[in-house]
């Protein structure tokens, strides 16, 4: 008897192969297993999603089936629950099954034989679940965390816990996989978190408590056998706690019971290419799916979640999450349970100061009185390099990328001007390329510039011991070599740094003790922006950053100090300011909430992005234009507003114009159906005269980005 199988491929994206492709099989391979199949002249894995009996008469099929090469039988095969998110997965962002089920899978997977792959399984431990370690260095909880960490033990959740920086978070995760571990002796937890630079942190807290071969790691930043090893562990059940990025919230795991997101609202979740997915969004889905409970958490929630965890009110029965409240600092034992206060926000109105004042003088004051006192400060600003433009003061020569429409930064380090957008790089020219003159200069600053003018301000500054100010800076060009990261940090944990400058890399989750005050230089932009998000982006950012002062506690209460975050800005009187003042993150929601809503705006509203690249702006913008139109026969376009084609902010990179349509709807469901009627729509245009000159298009559901 032959069997026929549907099998989930990585075709080419959107390809008109369609999800599946169908081949025969002398066994009936069950759904899940991964398999070898010929595709035109290569052999390619994929995933059976589906088996039957094929028709008795091989004259029915249209076309004869090619055979499965091989199976890789000896891995178990996915589950339902597994395959139930990719498919989910791929409707919802409007991908082809395959390239999801594909990308979720390790690299190396795809290069292992049968046999290779049966020889790496004996490798791997299969010895079942491992007993997590039990570590009691545990702290006793705080009354806000146990009482947050009843509700996820008696609720089913998903849960929004909303905690300050510093209330004990990170403890209420590994209390709440604790006792699910001890619960059942083979549950799973998946553990997210937003950027690859914090997992060694939170990974070593995790191996502390549970014992390090209950946990593995699943992140971009490993090697391919790495990857697959963690992968496996996790497949097979060995591994208890999975911590990763985005990309874990694919991770194969039969007894799946909690997932943490750590930091919710972070925008690394979503995904910036293929399958533009939210693993947030994924995780809330797949949590409801396998039964697992889902844990958020934030100090600054995303408005989503904020409004989704709504408590009841009259005529609204609320959202559907749990609000959990963690809004105290933990207390701290070792001084008497003093809580580590938030710093106090001062604002430095800039349109105050002498013209040209990069840190205004009681900024460089408060500065000062830190080093005095051995504490240290950081100096974050959004702009790394040294200068965002070079300019020729004579005839107007700016350093514009000629493949971009964005400038080059000047690097002064290695005296490059290097694009951002597509990398394009060249040395600094002696004279203007223009008109020769030898006179060209930087405007602005990024970060490169910031500490050369820090180290110059505090030059004649001398430390309690006589020696001269240490400045450092961390930001994605100061550790592009490998480990360059660690050994920076470790510096500043060690107190080998007075200053530390930095882009929102410093902001985000470091645990540094010694750090006393945290300024913001030049946050305005965002303020202005023509995304709609910027602002929370803002806020969130700048909460995190000031998260990062005044940690010790009793260190403070000794001093008798308390810890500063400072913010220098032409607005003062923006209401964002004033929220932040109070670190009051529900007033800011609010606010923001209220305008979202008169305007119609997510949450209020669902929205989607169509996006065309192509040779000229005109052939972008008419492609999409095109698709619009034809979209407006379907049931679902009175539900659905098309705004018209625009450039995109960076309008040009390496030289493809790139254009885009907001496509906007008060029910979820409606855009879903829109865009999935458009999507043979925009395949059909591809070939029509309308298409030509397209380089490529894609649909991104629910952008961060506008
Ligand atoms: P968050 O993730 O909310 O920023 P953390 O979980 O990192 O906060 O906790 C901040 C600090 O407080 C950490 O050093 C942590 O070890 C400590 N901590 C957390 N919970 C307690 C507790 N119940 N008792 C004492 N210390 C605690
Ligand atoms: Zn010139
Ligand atoms: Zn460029």
């Amino acid at each position: 008897m032959t069997w026929r199988l549907e099998i989930a491929l990585q075709t080419p994206a959107h390809s008109a192969l369609g999800d599946l492709l169908s081949y025969a099989s002398a066994e009936p391979l069950a759904a899940g297993t991964l398999v070898r199949v010929p595709l035109g002249r290569r052999e390619v894995m994929g995933v059976v999603w589906a088996a039957e009996a094929a028709a008795p008469d091989p004259q029915a099929e249209k076309v004869a089936l090619r055979e499965v090469a091989g199976a890789l039988d000896a891995l178990p095969p996915l589950n339902a629950a597994w395959r139930d998110l990719v498919s989910f997965a791929a409707r919802y962002y409007q991908r082809s099954l395959g390239e999801v089920a594909l990308a979720a899978l390790p690299p190396q997977l795809r290069d292992l034989s049968a046999v290779q792959l049966a020889r790496r399984l004996k490798r791997q431990d299969t010895a079942g679940a491992q007993p997590p370690v039990a570590d009691q260095s545990a702290p006793t909880p705080s009354a806000e965390q146990a009482q947050a960490l009843a509700r996820v033990a008696a609720e089913p959740g998903p849960f929004l816990l909303f905690g300050s920086t510093g209330s004990g978070k990170t403890e209420v995760y590994l209390r709440a996989v604790a006792s699910l571990l001890e619960r059942d002796p083979q549950a799973q937890a998946l553990v997210m978190v937003p950027e690859i630079n914090l997992t060694p942190q939170l990974e070593a807290r995790f191996a502390q408590r549970f014992g390090a071969g209950a946990v593995v790691s699943l992140h971009s930043g490993m090697t391919n056998p790495q990857r697959l090893a963690s992968w496996l562990a996790a497949h097979l059940g060995t591994a208890r706690i999975v911590l990763g990025t985005r990309m874990a919230v694919f991770a194969s795991m039969p007894r799946l019971s909690l997932i943490v997101v750590d930091e919710e609202h972070d925008p690394s979740y979503k995904q910036q290419e293929g399958a533009r997915y939210s693993a947030r969004d994924l995780a809330v889905w797949r949590g409801r799916r396998e039964g697992a409970k889902v844990l958020l958490g934030s100090a600054t929630p995303s408005l989503e979640s904020w409004q989704q965890s709504r408590p009841p009110s009259e005529g609204d029965a609320g959202g559907r999450y749990a609000r959990l409240e963690m809004p105290s600092r933990i207390r701290d034992p070792d001084n008497g349970g003093a809580e580590a206060a938030l710093p106090g926000v001062r604002l430095v109105d800039m349109n105050l100061q002498p013209p040209k004042t990069v840190l205004s003088a009681a900024l460089m004051d408060a500065i000062g009185q830190r080093i005095a006192r051995g504490e240290q400060s950081m100096v974050f600003l959004n702009r790394r390099g040294y200068a965002p433009v070079l300019a020729c003061g004579d005839c107007g020569w700016k350093s514009e990328c000629p493949h971009c429409s964005a400038y080059r930064v000047f690097h002064k380090i290695d005296r490059s001007l290097r694009c951002h957008h597509c990398g394009f790089a060249e040395r600094v020219p002696r004279a203007c390329p223009s008109c020769g003159n030898l006179d060209i200069a930087p405007i602005g600053r990024g970060t490169e510039r910031l500490e050369e003018h820090l180290a110059e301000l505090f030059e004649p500054v001398r430390r309690p011991d006589g020696s001269p100010v240490r400045i450092a800076r961390i930001d994605a060009d100061s550790t592009r070599k490998q480990g360059a990261l660690e050994q920076q940090l470790a510096a500043v944990h060690a107190g080998e740094v007075d200053i530390l400058v930095g882009t929102q890399m410093i902001a985000k989750g470091h645990d540094f003790r010694r750090i006393t005050l945290v300024a913001a230089l030049n946050p305005d932009g965002a303020l202005f922006s023509s995304d709609f998000r910027a602002p929370e982006r803002l806020f969130s950012l700048l909460m995190q950053a000031a998260g990062r002062a005044g940690r010790d506690a009793a260190y403070l209460a000794a001093q008798g100090s308390t810890a500063q975050m400072w913010i220098q800005t032409h607005h003062p009187q923006h209401p964002l300011f004033a929220a932040l003042a109070e670190h009051d993150y529900p007033a800011f929601a609010a606010q923001e909430l209220d305008e979202r809503r008169a305007a119609g705006m997510p949450p209020f509203a669902f929205q989607a992005l169509l996006r065309a690249d192509a040779r000229t702006q005109d052939v972008a913008q008419a492609f999409l234009q095109a698709a619009a139109e034809s979209a407006q026969a379907l049931q679902e376009a009175a539900q659905v507003s098309c705004y018209p084609a625009v450039p995109l902010a960076i309008q040009r990179v390496a030289n493809v114009e790139r254009a885009q349509m907001l496509v906007e709807s008060g029910s979820r469901a409606a855009l879903q159906r829109f865009l999935a009627g458009t999507l043979p729509t925009l395949h059909a245009l591809r070939q029509a005269p309308v298409g030509k000159g397209v380089i490529r298009w894609l649909v991104d559901v629910d952008p961060q980005a506008i």
